[in-house]
């Protein structure tokens, strides 16, 4: 026979006016196994922590209901203030009569017996309740990013700067990402790569950080505090450790094929390194396109090399280690408008360009050395269209959200245009102007007085007629149609997940939103973590953002790494699924549901009708498993239960209700 104590909270008026303590004290006194029903101003003050505990050892109780507000707001102080006394923390059920009962009714004649019914539900499951126990789990101290662009960078030097090591995975050969690839950044316009590259710098050469470029994450085991890894580094046919980036293979390397980083505006080499100040700065073969590697025959590189570095021989290195936190900073990629805006041309003007392509050619350092020409023949446009949400806010042909940062360098690529070109015609078409950011309205603004004209609406067309592109669209402010002649347009294209966001998203238990961003814990209040324990998000990774805010969030989540790392030993949790083997029948729709990965199907030996038989049974992993209970909705024999939820508590839950 259980001893129950039930304790009513009044918490001030907020329970108590609403419902009537006395009665719901009355009436728990006389439910099974209650030795005592008593009631507090404020259950979870001082005092109140008090009364139970003594409550506890002068009425022999075992077990603990307290009627009072969320079990998210004070569950955790209550199963403290347990461990204080001989009972288990877990012996103890919190009946919310404060959110899902006196804030919700305006009288006592329907709160009061809502709140006895609340209760009666809390008594019949802890009458059920089983001591709960935790494990400790050491914490791997060594962190794993992935993704090598302005959010992954500024991550792994928090957290080095901190005192622990990190491993950056980047897959492209160099670190950098979109940022290192833009001309200016908005509102202040300062050189983007002049920012970005001694952060490059700084990661490359700092002691607490491993660089793994040309690299992929393969497969992703474990859990908090003890990821187990496995990283495929390609080859790059390189030396590193002899190689002093001289650059002579380059120059004389004669295959040419389309710079990536220059999105196509320039052209690169075989073997190259993307960029003048790339991180590491060396070269790698590009395989798909090396001569020698394809044909047989070339070797120039091998030749000219002073240093013998080049190693056609090179192979993969895959590599299997264990971090105790990931930081997920894959970045973003800009949606293939081609694919989805046929009266843009879909890809046919090779004048109608990208906002990424505009800021390779306006860069000094781009392949055309910043002068801003038409690709088709190289002539200086006299005027440019800039054309904005194009795949944002169109939910029929794009995506229905608002890519954020583009209203900025919408603004930002028409400053540059009418700088770069004294007497041009710069024309925005725009839905709206989005600019809540510091100093970032007063921007737009000087956009306008520096001559940009902006026209509301959509542009319905792009054609090409006598060698100019017509963009034809509706001035939704005037009510007219308008027609705009130019020599270039320029796409503000909406930013959309990374390529491989679905892969490491389903690696790492992340789900992803509607629009397949990886998803936050909580959009609000836990804005940097996820739902898999261990694993943060950073950068637009998680949704469209600008630099400023993409640095905001990686410091973030780097500092939710440190405080990680800040223990030696994780508590792991005690409410987790458990299977019976003598009811699972090996089927696996547990592992299958499972969003965590927490469980798996293991080869067991069993005696069945007096024979020996191998069967699969499945089995949690304590430190997977986030207590989410899928899985004991899947399991149809019923073998899956949740500790601390058992089928029974629940049935006896219902039951209760059902005679209230
Ligand atoms: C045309 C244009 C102009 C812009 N101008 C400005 C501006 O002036 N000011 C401003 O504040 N913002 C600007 N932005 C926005 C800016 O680009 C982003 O805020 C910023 O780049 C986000 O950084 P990130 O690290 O999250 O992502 P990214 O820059 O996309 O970096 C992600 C990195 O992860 C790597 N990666 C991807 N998948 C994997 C994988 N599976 N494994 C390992 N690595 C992976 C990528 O190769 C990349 O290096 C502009 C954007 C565009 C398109």
């Amino acid at each position: 026979m259980s001893r129950i104590g039930v304790f009513v909270c009044h918490c001030g008026s907020n329970i108590a006016g609403t419902v009537d303590i006395s009665q719901v004290l009355e009436a728990s006194k006389d439910l099974p196994n209650v030795v005592l029903a008593a009631d507090n101003k404020y259950t979870c003050s001082d005092q109140g922590q008090q009364a139970i505990k003594d409550a506890i050892v002068e009425h022999g109780l075992d077990r603990i209901v307290i009627g009072c507000c969320s079990p998210r707001m004070h569950e955790l102080t209550f199963r403290k203030m347990l461990t204080q006394t001989d009972l288990n923390p877990y012996m103890l059920e919190i009946a919310n009569i404060r959110e899902q009962c006196s804030w919700v009714h305006k009288d006592k004649e329907v709160g009061t017996p809502k709140a006895i019914g609340l209760m009666k539900m809390a008594v019949a499951k802890v009458d059920r309740d089983r001591p709960l126990f935790t494990m400790n789990i050491p914490v791997n101290k060594r962190a794993l990013i992935i993704g090598g662009g302005i959010a992954g960078m500024q991550a792994a030097l928090d957290i080095a700067d901190a005192g622990y090591p990190v491993t950056i995975v980047e897959t492209t050969p160099s670190l950098g990402g979109k940022m290192v690839m833009l001309d200016k950044t908005f509102p202040t316009m300062d050189c983007s790569a002049c920012i970005c590259t001694p952060k490059m710098a700084d990661v490359g050469s700092h002691p607490n950080i491993t660089m793994k470029t040309l690299s992929e994450v393969e497969k992703i085991g474990g859990y908090v505090g003890n990821f187990e890894v496995t990283i495929r580094e390609r080859a790059k046919y390189i030396d590193y450790d002899k190689c002093t980036g001289c650059g002579l293979c380059e120059t004389k390397c004669p295959v040419k094929v389309e710079s990536e980083f220059d999105q196509g505006m320039g052209m690169r080499k075989a073997i190259y390194k993307p960029f003048a100040q790339a991180v590491p700065a060396k070269p790698t073969i590009d395989a798909a396109h090396c001569r020698y590697l394809n044909e047989g025959k070339c070797k120039v590189c091998s030749k000219v090399c002073p240093l013998g570095c080049i190693n056609y021989e090179d192979q993969d290195k895959v590599s299997t280690e264990v971090y105790g936190a990931i930081i997920v900073a894959m970045g973003y990629k800009l949606i293939n408008w081609a694919d989805i805006y046929a009266e843009y041309g879909g890809g046919r003007y090779s004048d109608v360009i990208t906002g990424l392509q505009f800021e390779r050619l306006v860069n000094a350092s781009g392949p055309t050395e910043g002068h801003i020409i038409r690709p088709s023949d190289g002539a200086e446009p006299k005027s440019v269209v800039i054309v904005k949400c194009v795949g944002s806010r169109d939910p029929e042909k794009g995506r229905s959200y608002c890519s954020r940062a583009c209203c900025m360098y919408g603004a930002k690529h028409a400053h540059q245009y009418l700088d770069k070109v004294p007497g041009g015609k710069c024309y925005v078409f725009y839905m709206d102007v989005r600019t809540p950011g510091k100093g970032y309205d007063e921007f737009y603004m000087n956009t306008q007085h520096d001559g940009a004209q902006y026209l509301r609406g959509r542009v319905s067309k792009i054609y090409e007629q006598n060698g100019k592109l017509i963009c034809k669209g509706e001035d939704t402010l005037s009510g007219q149609q308008v027609t705009v002649e130019a020599d270039m347009v320029v796409l503000e294209t909406a930013m959309v997940p990374a390529d491989d966001a679905d892969r490491i998203g389903a690696m790492l238990g992340i789900t992803r939103d509607k629009d397949l961003w990886l998803s936050e814990a909580h959009p609000k209040l836990r804005p940097v973590e996820t739902n898999s324990g261990g694993v943060y998000l950073a950068g637009t990774c998680q949704g469209p953002k600008d630099i400023p805010d993409t640095v905001a969030q990686a410091s973030a989540a780097a500092m939710k790494v440190a405080i990680l790392f800040s223990k030696d030993e994780l508590e792991s949790n005690a409410m987790i699924a458990s299977s019976d083997p003598a009811i699972c029948n090996g089927c696996g729709a547990c592992v299958a549901i499972c969003p965590y990965q927490a469980i798996t199907l293991e080869e067991v030996e069993m005696r069945e009708n007096s024979m020996k038989v191998i069967r699969p049974i499945s089995k949690v992993n304590p430190g997977l498993c986030q207590g989410c209970g899928a899985c004991t909705v899947a399991c149809r024999p019923g073998a899956m239960d949740l500790r601390g939820f058992t089928d029974e508590q629940i049935m006896r839950e219902v039951e209760a209700l059902c005679q209230w």
